[in-house]
């Protein structure tokens, strides 16, 4: 599933928000990618350009490695906790819902649900990842078709 033919040099040449994100994070892992591509989703089926009026509600475990969704999310719509037009919820699955308040337009993303276990089995088994796989593991997450990292509705 987490695909080993993809191009990296051709997802890190199209990606300089990840390195943005990963400046500002600490570091580059999936689940921060997994929010940078919610976002940027969510930007684009609303037809909004970063930093247009915008609210985001992410349901999501909130704690680590989950929460790190939170500052991709962050990186790639700047609805930020600190301007309160991003709001968390607690939750077992990630979820994001993006919504246009003066069109009343609203769409969610939701991750995968066999993309996750997968990732928190590999993230959470007890035998530790190293840095560089789990940067590794965060360009794979890049590459995934987004129809399979997502539905979109
Ligand atoms: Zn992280």
């Amino acid at each position: 599933m987490l695909y080993k033919h993809m191009k990296r040099d051709s997802v890190e040449r199209s990606g300089p928000i990840f390195k943005r994100a990963e400046d500002f994070h600490g570091h580059l892992g999936p689940f921060l990618v997994i929010g940078i591509r919610m976002g940027l989703i969510g930007l684009d089926r609303l037809g909004r350009k970063k930093g247009d009026p915008l609210g985001v509600t992410a349901s999501l475990p909130l704690r680590t490695p989950f929460s790190c969704v939170i500052d991709g999310l962050q990186m790639a719509t700047r609805c930020t906790i600190g301007n309160q037009k991003l709001s968390l919820k607690n939750s077992s699955r990630i979820k994001v819902e993006f919504e246009q308040n003066e069109k009343r337009q609203r769409i969610l993303v939701a991750l995968n649900q066999s993309v996750f276990e997968e990732l928190k089995s590999r993230l959470l088994s007890h035998k530790k990842l190293k840095d560089e796989e789990v940067r590794e593991l965060a360009w794979k997450v890049a590459a995934i078709p987004e129809e399979k990292l997502f539905a979109v509705t």
